[in-house]
């Protein structure tokens, strides 16, 4: 992509932020989307959140949509949250001991998600998915897994595989240092497509411990489950004795306080939660039925462990977060509905008075217009998404960031509602999609 050249010099400190940052982090950066090279920008440095907004380093404000990619479903530095947090950290931010702290939240966890009788925490989506998939295998005595092309599950070595288009090809890494001899057990197969699923089975069905899939593929853009999608995938993997698998780490107590397997009435063996279950701390989780999740250790033989696990300040944060969200008996989610609503349509309204052809995708609070190339293309799976138009998202996305909204700078990811974002956030965001949506269709 090339560089788009900044509205204005708005972005000095950011800049030389960033360069400094370069001469000791690989891009600068902790993660490698945030060096902003899909959208051929400079990224921006970010000095603190409030509500719906965040404040760059240059004093810029934005109305924020990446929210943390998705933890951040009350907004920035939400009161309940910030306040457990400084109680929790007066009393010490680590011990290695079992701390009452953890139980709690698991309790809570427990008692919403449907496919979770018992719970381990972890520190990052990652490794949620990484132990579930351990855990499947072990309890399986099995070693293949089926894995959606477009779908992420962190990057673990065994997940970290290419987006193959042919249906049950063999996995290939998409990452150099990942062996070959890894990935051959990962299968792959495209998001939407049961009978891909079902000639992956029939073919390696003796040798599959689980089927793993986001519910609603978050990583690709926002890809919803077509209708029977999940239960089918539910009655095949009862078919043939595989383990079900959501890694709900995106759509857990985001799109439902139960998570997606609420919302479409699907439960699952097992399950990865991460992002809104810690409340915006290192803190992720993978349970599942009873009688598999008592095979991890030390119930169990399969090994996995963690300093810094239930970690108090993580539980504390999340806590306060799953609070707030079951108050007032899950008003949230109706807000959350609301809100998301008005922006589809204006976002809807602005596209089309620009004469730039989107296909907009919505689940709750998450949401992605997918640039298409022409009026009536949909997107079902990953490779509708990859023939989508990133350089137009790239003029777009750089448009909003001149004009004071903050979206992530890559074509396939989630936006993020939260609720704090009012009235006044939305009609900013949409004033300036007006002017995006002309850029990107010029
Ligand atoms: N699974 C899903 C569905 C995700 O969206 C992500 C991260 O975006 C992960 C796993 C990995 O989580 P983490 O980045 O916390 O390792």
């Amino acid at each position: 992509i090339a560089p788009s050249a900044p509205s204005t010099d708005r972005y000095t400190k950011s800049a030389a932020a960033h360069a400094r940052a370069r001469k000791v982090m690989p891009g600068g950066v902790s993660s490698p989307v945030r060096a902003y090279k899909a959208v051929g920008r400079e990224p921006v440095t970010v000095v603190s959140g409030q509500g719906a907004c965040v404040t760059d380093i240059d004093g810029n404000e934005y109305v924020d949509y990446v929210c943390s990619y998705g933890p951040l479903i009350l907004g920035h530095a939400a009161p309940e949250v910030s306040s457990a947090l400084a109680k929790a950290a007066q009393k010490g931010t680590s011990f290695g001991m079992p701390t009452e702290a953890e139980t709690v939240l698991a309790e809570k966890i427990v008692d919403a998600v449907p496919g979770v009788e018992v719970v381990r925490f972890v520190n990052s989506g990652t490794e949620a998915a990484m132990s579930a998939i351990r855990l499947a295998r072990a309890a399986s005595g099995k070693n293949n897994i089926i894995k959606c092309t477009g779908c992420y599950h962190g990057h673990t070595d065994s997940l970290l595989v290419s987006a193959g288009s042919a249906a049950t090809t063999l996995g290939v890494p998409s990452s150099p240092g990942v062996p070959q001899s890894v990935t051959e057990h990962t299968l792959l197969v495209p998001f939407n497509d049961l009978d891909a699923v079902r000639a992956a089975m029939q073919e390696h069905g003796s040798d599959i411990a689980a089927m793993a899939v986001e519910p609603i593929a978050g990583n690709m853009g926002c890809v919803p489950p077509a209708e029977g999608y999940l239960q089918g995938l539910r009655d095949l993997c009862d078919e043939f004795g595989i383990y079900l698998l959501f890694d709900e780490v995106m759509t857990g107590f985001r799109v439902d306080y139960g998570g997606a397997q609420k919302l479409y009435g699907v439960t699952p063996d097992l399950v990865c939660l991460g992002k809104v279950v810690g409340g915006g701390l290192p803190c992720a989780a993978y349970g599942g039925k009873e009688e598999v999740m008592r095979q991890v250790a030390p119930d169990g033989a399969m090994y996995q462990a963690g300093t810094l696990s239930g970690n108090p300040l993580a539980m504390a944060a999340g806590t306060a977060m799953l609070d707030s969200l079951a108050a007032d008996d899950f008003a949230v989610y109706a807000q959350l509905e609301a809100t998301a609503a008005t922006l589809e349509a204006g976002l809807r309204e602005a596209a089309a008075e620009a004469g730039c052809p989107i296909y907009l995708t919505r689940v709750g609070s998450m949401l992605c217009p997918f640039f298409v190339d022409a009026e009536g293309d949909e997107v079902h799976n990953y490779a509708d998404a990859t023939a989508t138009r990133t350089d137009r998202y790239a003029a777009f996305f750089g448009t909003m960031l001149d004009e004071g909204v903050m979206l992530a700078p890559a074509a396939f990811e989630a936006w993020f509602v939260s609720t704090a974002h009012d009235e006044q956030a939305i009609s900013q965001t949409l004033a300036a999609a007006r002017k995006a949506f002309a850029a990107a269709a010029a």
